[in-house]
Order: structure tokens, then C-alpha cells, then sequence
């Protein structure tokens, strides 16, 4: 796969939510040991399940704040 089919490449539901407008509500906390997984406070970082984005600890709850 080429990088630009890779960039271009969207699930159906991110058509509706570009990325920059998408307000990253859903958010899949990930690990990175699966030693890890449960734990809230390893998380390391989160995927957006709507954009696919991955934000990190600090901007997932700046996010939650606002
Ligand atoms: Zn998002």
C-alpha cells in the first residue's frame, strides 16, 4: 500500500467526522505491556475510536476537562 492510499484510507463513520473537527468523545485507553492492560494508571495512550487519532495521556484529559 502506498503512503497516500494509507493517509486517504477512512472508516465510513470518519467521513463524517474529519479529523481536525472531530471532538475525540470515544476514546480507547491503549498500553504498551500488556502487563499493563486494566491498569488506569499505565495507560499510555488513547486511539479515538470515531478518527482513529491517537492522543496522548495529557491531551485525553485536557480533552476531558473541557
Ligand atoms: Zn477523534
Amino acid at each position: 500500500m502506498s503512503l497516500l492510499a494509507h493517509l486517504t484510507r477512512k472508516r465510513p463513520q470518519a467521513a463524517a467526522a474529519p479529523l481536525s473537527e472531530c471532538p475525540h468523545w470515544e476514546l480507547a485507553p491503549r498500553w504498551d505491556s500488556v502487563d499493563d492492560i486494566g491498569h488506569t494508571d499505565r495507560i499510555t495512550h488513547y486511539n479515538c475510536t470515531t478518527c482513529g487519532n491517537t492522543l496522548s495521556r495529557a491531551e485525553a484529559d485536557a480533552r476531558a476537562a473541557s
